[in-house]
Parts: C-alpha cells; structure tokens; sequence
C-alpha cells in the first residue's frame, strides 16, 4: 500500500519499505546482504532515485486523498442525495 520497492544496489535483492521513511537523508541495511543503503536525493545511483522517486509518488498520493477526507469528512460513498433530482445543468444555460 504505502510502501515502494526498493533495490539493493550491491546484491540487487528487492525488498519494500514504507514510503514516508524513505526521504532525504534516510539509510536502511538490505534484508540480504546487510549492506547500508543512503538515500539522497541527489544520489546518482538509479536504484535509489528509483526508490526515491517512488516513495515521493506514494506520499503525494497518501497527501491527497488525505486532503479529499478532511476536506469533506461526512461524505460518505454509501450516502445517496436525492437533492439533486430535477436539477439540471442545462437549465442554467442562457444565452
Ligand atoms: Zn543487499
């Protein structure tokens, strides 16, 4: 869900981490190998601005639809309107 592939530049195993830790001056060990990933984001490696790339993508995504819920916290998908019936669009079209 809210977390990105990411590629172990030394033994290339994947594995997955959550997207908001993975930012700027974050470092993990690979699962595998144990070997210290630094993610930067001027890193140069393309596996890391991969992954990097990535979480920014999910965390934009987590933003927004965080941004949809408080914005309108009672509407719920379930509810159906009938406010709306009779209510057209092409009546208010004048010219
Ligand atoms: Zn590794």
């Amino acid at each position: 869900m809210s977390s990105v592939q990411i590629q172990c530049t030394r033994c290339k195993n994947v594995f997955r981490d959550r997207a908001g830790r993975l930012q700027d001056g974050y470092s993990r060990q690979c699962p595998s190998c144990e070997v210290v990933l630094f993610f930067a984001e001027d890193s140069q490696h393309p596996f890391i601005k991969r992954a990097m790339r990535n979480a920014r993508k999910v965390r934009k995504e987590i933003r927004e639809a965080e941004a949809v819920r408080l914005a309108a916290p009672e509407l719920h998908p379930a509810r159906r309107s009938r406010s709306f019936a009779g209510r057209t669009r092409s009546a208010e079209r004048e010219d």
